[in-house]
């Protein structure tokens, strides 16, 4: 069985905790690979490395930093079609969507190649007689990054490639479900001229995170994945003194008003529920129908979901893949039984596929829950498969109200023809990101990302102008470069200009 191992110090590495996980295909079924689970001494090697190499690799030059972000960037764009390959195998998702994934990562890469402006400082001239004062951004250290297994390349590329270019140097944490990505990540930065040492890559599950967020050497810590996890990361990485960004689940809502064009919003929302079998931290889970748009709404769905095609991700006629694991298979199909035994109308149902070939992945079909409260398990708990519940309001008010009683804000968007009622809604949801007539208003690499309230938890968020403020703290100086005539006349009273 081929095993997948670490990468600490510039080259691939066994580790010495000498235990293993599985790594299966979701679309068989079957195992493919085993994957080096890292314990505390393991983590401590790696974070040895990005010490050592943060010695350097801080003081290298902008120019020097920048040239390797060109050549990484260069790389990944030549390995496209090899990473999309490892993360349909490994994920499930169709290559057209990992090809996409693979895309958003890299405008982040191209992000980073900006950092010599982005890292400009400000100046003051003159701040009192012969005195000027100026401010600067340093890198924090070794930091840490800890993924979710649904985006196995572009969320590790939220992170690392402006952590990297701000002078850190970098430890990852990747899925241990998905873990031959990262490691081909860090070859492709190897390759780009990367020193030894300022990118590493830990496997491995609980043991390995819970020694990140406790080692002493670990300056800050940015984890992707569910709400609990990134509650639990950010109490405990803080509690160690870390800086901390976590960003957690979601139930993201899409409101249809009666104005809407509902072919042109029921297209969208049954992509935006179904692409990646529902696992994106931006699916839309919950359509909210306004007043008479509900039939129509659902009508249309009820056509649409039959439509997708479901198959394995590396069948090009596939639309959507299986979910990831047989587990989360069963919760899906758990959830979905609770609605129909808590009230809910089935319109289109996923939970048996029938074609013999899909038998042993982890398949659910694209299923369509109408009639759905509030108080029902699908709507309070996140899915994450494809499954769409839709709820109906009476007014937009009342839609928007919903959604701010719900725990999550990652995401959210409205149907609208009217601009009206789109900028009362963007200005009155209480959620990260927001579309207009978009279903997944993912923020551009120069916009930053992140929800609100359970979704997001430490004060910034990913990538962006956020994600160099999260890299790096300030310096203000105070500088005077006195003639030796002018020396002198110090003052006992707290310093004024003058
Ligand atoms: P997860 O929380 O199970 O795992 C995320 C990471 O935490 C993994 O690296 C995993 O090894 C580690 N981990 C798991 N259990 C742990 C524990 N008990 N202690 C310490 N570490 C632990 O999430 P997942 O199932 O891999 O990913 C899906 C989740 O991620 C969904 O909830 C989804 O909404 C969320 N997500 C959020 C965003 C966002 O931007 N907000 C983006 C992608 C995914």
């Amino acid at each position: 069985m081929r095993t997948i191992d670490h990468w600490i110090g510039g080259k691939p590495t066994a580790g010495t905790a000498h235990r293993v996980g599985p790594v299966y295909d979701p679309a068989t079924g079957r195992q493919q690979a085993e994957v080096a689970l890292a314990d505390a001494s393991d983590v401590d090697l790696a974070v040895q490395a990005a010490s050592e190499a943060f010695v350097s690799w801080s003081q290298t030059s902008l120019s020097k930093r920048t040239g390797i972000l060109f050549a990484f960037r260069e790389l990944v764009r030549a390995h496209t079609d090899e990473l999309a390959e490892l993360i349909t195998s490994e994920h499930g998702k169709v290559l057209a969507d990992a090809r996409g994934e693979v895309q958003r990562g890299l405008e982040v890469v191209e992000f980073a190649c900006g950092i010599p402006q982005l890292l400009k400082g400000e100046f003051s001239d003159q701040v009192s007689t012969g005195i000027d004062s100026f401010s600067f951004r340093q890198p924090l250290g070794v930091v840490a990054g800890i993924t979710p297994f649904n985006f196995p390349v572009m969320v590790p590329m939220w992170m690392n490639p402006i952590a990297i270019a701000c002078g850190n140097t970098f430890v990852l944490k990747p899925s241990e479900r998905v873990p031959s990505a990262s490691v081909l990540l860090a070859e492709l930065w190897a390759e780009a001229g990367l020193p030894d040492g300022v990118f590493n890559v830990v496997n491995g599950d609980k043991v390995a995170v819970d020694a990140l967020l406790d080692h002493p050497d670990v300056a800050a810590v940015s984890f992707v994945g569910s709400t609990p996890i990134a509650r639990y990361v950010h109490e405990r990485a803080t509690q160690a003194g870390k800086r901390v960004q976590a960003l957690g689940g979601a139930k993201n809502h899409a409101v249809v008003l009666p104005d809407a064009d509902i072919d042109f919003a029921a297209d969208h929302l049954t992509a935006a529920a179904f692409g990646s079998a529902g696992q994106r931290c931006m699916a839309i889970s919950a359509a909210v129908a306004v007043g008479d748009a509900a039939d129509r709404l659902v009508e249309t769905l009820r056509a649409k979901a039959a439509a997708v095609q479901v198959g394995p991700g590396a069948d090009s006629t596939s639309e959507m893949g299986p979910v990831i694991t047989q587990q989360s298979k069963d919760r899906i199909i758990g959830y979905v039984t609770s609605a129909e035994g808590q009230g809910a109308t089935l319109v289109a149902d996923g939970r048996t596929i029938q074609a013999d070939a899909l038998q042993d992945g982890y398949f659910v079909g694209p299923t369509v829950i109408d009639h759905v409260t509030a108080e029902m398990d699908v709507y309070r708990n996140e899915v994450f498969g494809p499954v769409l519940v839709v709820l109906r309001a009476e007014t937009l008010d009342d839609a928007i109200a919903l959604i701010n009683a719900n725990p999550y804000g990652n995401g959210t968007s409205v149907f609208t023809g009217s601009g009206e009622a789109a900028r009362r809604f963007q200005r009155e949801v209480h959620v990260g990101m927001i579309g207009i007539n978009v279903p997944i208003p993912v923020p551009m690499a120069y916009y930053s990302f992140g929800g609100w309230k359970d979704s997001l938890f430490g004060d910034t968020h990913v990538h962006g102008p956020e994600g160099v403020r999260f890299y790096t703290r300030a310096k203000v100086v105070t500088s005077r470069w006195p003639h030796s005539e002018t020396g002198g006349g110090a003052s006992y009273s707290f310093p004024t200009s003058n």
